[in-house]
């Protein structure tokens, strides 16, 4: 272990430590493909700071020793053009030597492995800046202008410090080191082509730029030198750079969207500029200011089993807590923003939180503005939307079952591919389309667009000029289920029930009943004939309405688990009985005719039930089941080519 030092090493010696494997490759990728935009490591360090200080003034509510003389929170900037350093320092929490350890040589969240792992599949330039965005730069961005980075720390209630050191090689030391009071010191010491950030002009344009809105004050320390010669005097001052007024407090006109943009990229260590935002007062029994972004990318942990929120709660300006699940329901769990309200009490904790009445209130809010935003972003700039919905998407779906109040609301959001066009459309563009006399809005689920395309399940529906809408991701199995209608009009598996196309084009009442009428007389004999052959493997043998091409296929009761639902449980390793499915056959259809005949004469009786038992192993692949018997079915196929062969040569 790295760890297990000797009290002499302690003292003399630095411990030496290497990078987590995945913290190194960050690095490297992020020194590599971020060079033309150096400037965002000032961003990202202060933020950290800014956030160490948030992070003591809320210890500091129930244990106010923590803040011991050193009243002040605040960021202070010092450039030396000597040494060529450049150093950001803060009164805030502060690290100790296994925090100093956890959080700057390793990936501190769960998603190092996640991380590895995408690093190996997108390779190139643009995908490595996407991936940051994704992960975030932080901390490691000092790298970006510095050959040396030295962190110098003491944790708020410790009398220890410890000097943290890399040059980005792969390795870092640990060592006892001095400081008067908690907080940190970042020392940068900068590579000979980024000396531009030693420039007091420089620093405080970007602090104006970057950070103008952060919380705390941030102080840029000058050096004037006066006189001339001998009588030289150095005077050193420090000045407030940023307004330091929470922009969500600003009016929406005196905001500009580049600082809205900052802001966002401030809160979210996200590299790309956000999709889109809203920023809204609420008035009433809970009054709070609400400022919410859509990111660009999922962010990496989107489907983690516990993935971060990305809300900040502050209570009058003043920050309370990051990752505030409690505002805003799973399944919005990629929005980024600030909540700030008037009335929850500052001390409020997560457990206060799970019970306030208010809570509840405010989320409702979030959830209706979040969902307004998505709205206008759907109608305005539909291109972004299907972007974000490629994304997103199925985790927006978790709603239609969670929240089911805002499920109508959920629904107009939802996004398909379908037969009619390429591209994505929604339910009431679907609507509009329908030819008259169509009543139901078609659906087919299944593994990809490629397999529900080509499925027998649609013939009949495409030949009609009906639309149908392919659900193809997981989840849609239960969209299905839980969207039922919209604006009036049913949903209804393609390969589900009965179909009742021939019917839909006429009103009356008899349609009604002319579907429950029985096979007609011609056929009664195949079909008696094809329920011996399968037995207790289907529930039914009927002649189909919606097959035009193909012979066969399977259809599940309008009740039952379908092929695609008994799939997907499957391959969850959850236990499946495969249900039983009426089996249709399409009169149309040349073979059927020809398998009719042979029903009708005894001495076929057994190259009949052959034929028959291809058939339904047929029904089965195409609707993306396994067959109980796959050798029968190629011995079967070997006999029938065979056959074929013979006659082909004469
Ligand atoms: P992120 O801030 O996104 O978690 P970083 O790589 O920027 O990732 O920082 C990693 C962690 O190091 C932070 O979460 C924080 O715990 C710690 N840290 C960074 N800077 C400071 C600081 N100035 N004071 C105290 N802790 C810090």
């Amino acid at each position: 272990m790295a760890d297990a030092t000797t009290a002499e090493q302690e003292i003399h010696e630095p411990e030496a430590h290497s990078f987590q494997a995945e913290a190194r490759t960050l690095l490297d990728l992020m020194i590599n493909s971020l060079y033309t935009h150096r400037e965002v490591f000032l961003r990202e360090l202060i933020s950290n700071a800014s956030d160490a200080l948030d992070k003591l003034r809320v210890r500091a509510l129930t244990d106010e020793s923590l803040l011991g003389d050193q009243k002040g929170l605040e960021v202070v900037i010092t450039a030396d053009p000597e040494a060529k350093t450049l150093t950001i320092s803060d009164t805030g929490i502060g690290m100790t030597k296994d925090e100093l350890r956890d959080n700057l040589g390793t990936i501190a969240r769960s998603g190092s492995r996640e991380f590895a792992k995408q690093l190996k599949e997108q390779q190139g330039e643009g995908s490595a800046a996407q991936l940051i965005g994704q992960f975030g730069v932080g901390f490691y961005s000092a790298f970006l202008v510095a050959s040396k980075v030295e962190v110098v720390t003491r944790a708020a209630g410790s009398d220890e410090a410890f000097r943290w050191v890399s040059t980005a090689d792969g390795t870092y030391t640990i060592e006892p080191a001095t400081r008067a009071a908690r907080g940190t010191d970042l020392v940068l010491h900068l590579r000979d082509d980024q000396e531009e950030y030693l420039s007091t002009y420089r620093l405080r344009s970007l602090i104006t730029k970057y950070s103008d809105f952060v919380g705390h004050p941030i102080k840029l320390t000058e050096e004037r030198t006066e006189g001339e010669g001998d009588e030289q005097t150095k005077t050193t001052t420090q000045e407030v750079v940023n307004k330091g007024k929470a922009l969500w407090t600003r009016a929406k006109d005196d905001i500009t969207d580049e600082q809205y943009e900052e802001f966002y990229k401030h809160l979210s260590h996200d590299f790309e500029a956000p999709l889109a935002r809203t920023h809204f007062k609420v008035e009433g029994r809970q009054m709070f200011t609400g400022l919410l972004y859509l990111p660009k990318r999922p962010p990496f942990d989107l489907n983690f089993p516990k993935s971060r929120s990305g809300l900040r709660l502050y209570v009058k300006r003043v920050f309370v807590m990051d990752d505030c699940e409690q505002l805003i329901p799973e399944y919005l769990r990629f929005v980024r923003g600030v909540i700030d309200s008037d009335d929850l009490p500052l001390n409020v904790s997560r457990e206060i939180l799970q019970q306030e009445q208010a809570v509840e209130g405010i989320k409702r809010q979030v959830v209706k503005k979040t969902l307004d935003m998505l709205d206008a972003l759907a109608d305005e700039r539909p291109e972004d939307y299907a972007a974000f919905w490629k994304d997103f998407g199925t985790v927006l779906k978790e709603g239609l079952q969670a929240d089911w109040k805002n499920k109508d609301r959920l629904a107009k959001l939802l996004r398909f591919e379908s037969s009619a066009q390429d591209g994505l459309t929604s339910l009431a563009e679907y609507v509009e389309r329908m030819p008259e006399g169509q009543k139901a809005i078609y659906y087919i689920t299944g593994p990809s667009k490629e397999f529900v395309a080509k499925s027998p399940h649609i013939e009949g529906l495409k030949a009609k000029g009906y639309e149908v809408l392919y659900f193809v991701d997981a989840i849609d199995e239960w969209v299905a289920e839980s969207v039922r209608e919209f604006e009036g009009k049913p949903l209804s598996s393609a390969m589900k029930g009965e179909l009742k196309l021939e019917d839909e084009g006429k009103e009356g009442e008899d349609a009604e009943a002319k579907q429950e009428e029985e096979t007609p007389t011609e056929w009664k004999q195949l079909v008696q004939a094809v329920k011996d052959t399968l037995g207790e493997r289907v529930k039914d043998v009927k002649m189909s309405a919606r097959l035009t091409e193909s012979p066969v296929c399977l259809v599940a009761g309008e009740m039952d688990m379908g092929a695609n639902l008994e799939r997907i449980l499957r391959a969850a390793n959850r236990p499946v009985e495969g249900g039983k499915r009426v089996f249709e056959l399409n009169g149309d259809h040349p073979l059927i005719q020809n398998l009719d005949k042979l029903a009708k004469e005894d001495k076929h009786r057994l190259k009949f039930k052959e034929w028959v038992e291809v058939l339904f192993d047929q029904a089965l692949l195409t609707e993306g089941s396994p067959l109980a018997d796959p050798s029968s079915f190629a011995q079967r196929m070997t006999a029938l080519l065979l056959d074929a062969s013979q006659k082909e040569l004469g």
